[in-house]
């Protein structure tokens, strides 16, 4: 028999987590579906910008996240979703293993960093070689660090290091920067970076940590820059196959979310990294998370007639007007 389950979320990043410990709380029937626990989360062994917690680690965040939604009487299980179709029911959640049927869904899928693809890259991860500028550049004060990647990504990430580090080497493949004017005239006013133009990486090396990055330019000239950190930004990849032709998707391929996590369909919620959010961070992946799962909770008390929990109760009593 086909399990029912009210509100199914798929993934188990914060996002993910959040909007289940939410809905759970409520004493919803939730299954958390996910490849694996944590997401991008296992990718930060320094995390030290998540509010409430001096330093942590993401593992540490997913666990404790896994723990919350569990005591709530959360279900878990770890699997993919391969396709979300209308059913008579509600919807139907496909996966590798299993079929199920829910009356909402909150998406929090996530994205993955693309990589470089060279040798020893995986190995020297977070050992000097990093993929989100804005969560580690702050571990890099007043050391010697290179950028690689793609337009905006790249500038920004040469922005931001330029901070931070002594020395910033950005490497791209073409001869001209591209991208924003405003942010390209910022980098070229940074006495601290050193434009490394129609250059590539060939490989990198360090024994426990970074310590080199070998960039070979159009002419086949090799030079060795002794580094301390390698940024690598080059996007993400965001994997919506499975909902796609349910939900409206934007131009970067992200679900567009409005107030609330509401996406054009009114069974289905998203939060986080795959949505259209500015920031893409943990405390905000939680917050959309927290969000989306109270509008799903809401959703199912709708369809069960009952007013649902509102975040905007006014009353006025004599002259003051009482807002909560
Ligand atoms: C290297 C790195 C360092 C970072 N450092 C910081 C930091 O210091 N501070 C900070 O605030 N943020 C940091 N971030 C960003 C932060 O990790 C993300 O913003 C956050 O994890 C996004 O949460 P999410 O739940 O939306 O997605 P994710 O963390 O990507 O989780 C998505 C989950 O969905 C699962 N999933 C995807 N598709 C399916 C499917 N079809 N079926 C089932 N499961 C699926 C995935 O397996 C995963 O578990 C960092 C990111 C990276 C890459």
């Amino acid at each position: 028999m086909v399990q029912e389950y009210e509100v199914i979320v798929v993934g188990g990043g914060p996002a993910g987590l959040s909007a289940g410990i939410f809905i759970a709380r409520q004493k919803t029937s939730c299954l958390l579906i996910s490849k694996d626990l944590g997401g991008q989360m296992n990718l930060i062994p320094k995390l030290e910008n998540y509010p409430g917690m001096m330093m942590s680690s993401g593992p540490l965040l997913a666990k404790t996240l896994e723990s919350q939604f569990l005591a709530f009487n959360g279900e878990m299980i770890y699997d993919t979703v391969t396709m979300i179709e209308e059913a008579e029911e509600g919807m139907k959640v496909k996966t590798n293993r299993s079929e199920y049927i829910t009356k909402a869904i909150v998406l929090a899928p996530g994205k993955v960093p693309n990589s470089l693809g060279v040798e020893n890259e995986s190995t020297l991860s977070n050992k000097g070689v990093h993929y989100c500028t804005k969560c580690d550049a702050p571990f890099y004060q007043g050391r010697v660090t290179a950028t690689v990647g793609v337009g905006g990504y790249l500038l920004e990430s040469g922005i931001l290091l330029s901070r931070m580090a002594s020395k910033v080497y950005l490497i791209y493949k073409g001869g001209t920067l591209g991208g924003d004017k405003e942010m390209i005239a910022s980098i070229e006013k940074k006495e601290n970076v050193q434009l490394v133009p129609q250059s590539s990486v060939k490989s990198i090396s360090g024994t426990n940590n970074l310590q080199s990055v070998t960039v070979v330019d159009n002419s086949g000239k090799e030079t060795t820059l002794q580094v301390d950190g390698l940024f690598i930004e080059m996007g993400s990849k965001i994997n919506l196959d499975f909902v796609k032709h349910l939900v409206k998707i934007n131009s970067k391929g992200e679900i567009e979310i409005s107030e609330g996590g509401k996406t054009s369909h009114p069974a289905i919620f998203a939060a986080g990294d795959a949505t259209s959010i500015p920031y893409k961070q943990i405390v905000a992946a939680c917050a959309g998370g927290a969000n989306a799962g109270l509008s799903a909770f809401n959703y199912i008390e709708r369809l069960k007639g009952r007013p649902g929990i509102r975040a905007d109760w006014k009353k006025t009593i004599g002259d003051t007007v009482f807002h909560y």
